[in-house]
């Protein structure tokens, strides 16, 4: 088979990509190792996925946000930072940038079961489900990928949207800056007593990080960084002593608070791809950029990659000239990285002051809270940045 483009992975990051590059006289094939059914009705994963204005503009742009029903979205107003027992918070209002939120929430759940609707009704979208890689190579002029099935697709081009842990990337010779923060995330769903005014918060602890994403009536997406070995130990507990421990983490801020979803560990490891594309080859998503999620970047990011490949893409076609030549793709390169570096670099810079509880980072920590929090410009800047579209 030898379509235009092959992409490997259905997640959020490649259905997007397919979604856009549908409908311009390309055939796309994108290959998924979970079966389809796994794509038409993703299970809960406890992902809450902030997403920004621009991001909310190019889902609308492809017809995903008019799938999602409006109790599956849920608007994040303001925002609040605190560093340790004290209740000072460093806050970031939307109307700081002129706006009635910063963003909004949706499960990636959601957003997973949407892309793949769009998805299907691309006649030029073709999904190869329960099939993964076995060989790539690449020679002058081509891409050829070997499927465990046997069969093999020769595209114009492959884009690699597998995670952060890309084994794509990997048959590609593309190496990555990981970082392993030693940590894991662990997520679910929480109905609490008291209102949440629609306020995520960001919550530095000593030997602790807590976030609070607010969701639709009295319920939140609670967020809690710990060494693995205690997530799993709090993921083990029953329902009821998960509760109280949370209420005590909490410091019962939020009331009483109840379980009412699966809880969901993740492992914290951000990637930075050494380079975004190869011979015939381009990286998007997570394979990309995998963010650390405390500035709930990593979707987002995936979204400004697919508008800058899809871009480049759509203009090399439209002048008739090939889609996996190296102009285009440096373009995207050089783009992504303009768009993601700078914020993948602070990110993990505010990990490791705010995770750090030797006495001179605590003192640091509140500092900077209340130095920021003194600096207008900077918080505009920030709430600019979330409210801005496309
Ligand atoms: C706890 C948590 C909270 C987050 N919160 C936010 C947030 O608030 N805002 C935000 O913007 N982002 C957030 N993110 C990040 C966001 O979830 C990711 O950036 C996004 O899901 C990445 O999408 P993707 O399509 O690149 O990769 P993935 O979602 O990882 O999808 C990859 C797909 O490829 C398939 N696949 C993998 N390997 C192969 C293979 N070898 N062959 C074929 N198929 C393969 C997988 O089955 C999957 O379908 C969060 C992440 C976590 C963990």
């Amino acid at each position: 088979m030898s379509p235009d483009i092959v992409i490997v992975g259905a997640g959020p990051a490649g259905l997007c990509l397919a979604r856009t590059l549908s409908g311009h006289g390309l055939s796309i094939v994108v290959l998924e190792r979970q079966a389809e059914q796994a794509l038409a009705e993703p299970a809960f994963d406890g992902r809450e996925i902030a997403l920004t204005h621009g991001s909310q503009t190019l889902l609308e742009r492809l017809g995903l946000w008019a799938r999602l029903p409006s109790k599956e979205v849920a608007v994040l107003r303001d925002a609040q930072v605190f560093n340790g027992p004290s209740l000072f918070a460093l806050k970031i209002r939307a109307e700081q940038a002129g706006a009635e939120h910063l963003g909004h929430l949706v499960a990636n759940q959601a957003i997973r079961r949407t892309a793949y609707q769009a998805v299907s009704d691309c006649a030029d979208v073709q999904l190869l489900c329960d099939a993964s890689v076995r060989t790539i190579e690449q020679r002058a002029g081509e891409v050829k990928l070997v499927l465990h099935d046997g069969q093999v697709l020769q595209p114009r081009l492959l884009v690699a949207a597998d995670s952060r842990f890309s084994e794509t990337r990997r048959q590609l010779g593309i190496g990555a800056q990981l970082k392993d923060f030693g940590k894991s995330m662990l997520v679910c769903r929480m109905q609490h007593e008291r209102e949440h005014q629609q306020i995520a918060w960001e919550w530095f602890g000593y030997g602790q990080t807590l976030a609070l994403l607010p969701l639709n009536g009295r319920q939140s997406s609670t967020v809690l960084t710990l060494p693995p070995r205690e997530i799993e130990r709090l993921q083990k507990l029953d329902e009821a002593s998960f509760a109280r421990e949370m209420e005590r983490r909490f410091e019962r801020r939020l009331g009483a608070m109840q379980l009412v979803s699966s809880r969901h560990a993740y492992p914290l490891v951000g990637a930075y791809a050494r380079r975004m594309v190869g011979h015939r080859c381009a990286l998007l998503g997570d394979a990309a950029v995998g963010m650390h999620p405390v500035t709930a970047h990593g979707f987002n990011f995936g979204l400004i990659g697919v508008q800058l490949l899809s871009d480049a893409l759509l203009a090399t076609h439209g002048k008739r000239r090939d889609i996996g030549a190296p102009a285009p793709l440096a373009r995207y390169e050089r783009q992504l990285r303009l768009a993601t570096w700078p914020l993948y670099q602070a990110t993990n810079l505010l990990v490791e002051l705010y995770t750090n509880d030797q006495l001179p980072a605590r003192l640091l920590r509140g500092a900077g809270l209340r130095v920021a929090q003194g600096l207008l410009p900077l918080k505009k800047g920030i709430a600019r940045h979330l409210t801005a579209r496309a």
